[in-house]
């Protein structure tokens, strides 16, 4: 446990006036997550998931270590199934309970 100056626990909040705010229409800006319709899949977006397509096909078939770090079920297709479909379907893979 963490704490402050005077020997008590922080708060665990961030102060609003520090919570960035869309330019065009004001709202507090949020994380990129597919929770909803804003979900933005831009040029960054696109190049890193070419990326790591590649990065799957020069390593099927390799020895593979899987590692879901605070993956939930917000959207499991994206990382928990595929995980799941591969350590199934590979040959040489493992995956940690
Ligand atoms: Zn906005």
């Amino acid at each position: 446990m963490f704490l402050n100056r005077k020997g008590v626990s922080p708060e665990m909040k961030v102060p609003s006036d520090l919570v960035p705010h869309c330019p065009k229409c004001g709202e507090p800006m949020s994380m990129n997550l597919r929770a909803d319709h804003t979900f933005a899949e831009d040029e960054g977006w696109n190049l890193a998931s070419e990326r790591y397509t590649e990065f799957i096909r020069r390593h099927q078939n390799k020895i593979v270590l899987f590692l879901e770090a605070a993956v939930g079920f917000n959207t499991p297709v994206i990382v928990k199934y595929s995980f799941w479909r591969m350590t199934h379907e590979w040959k040489m893979l493992f995956m940690p309970a």
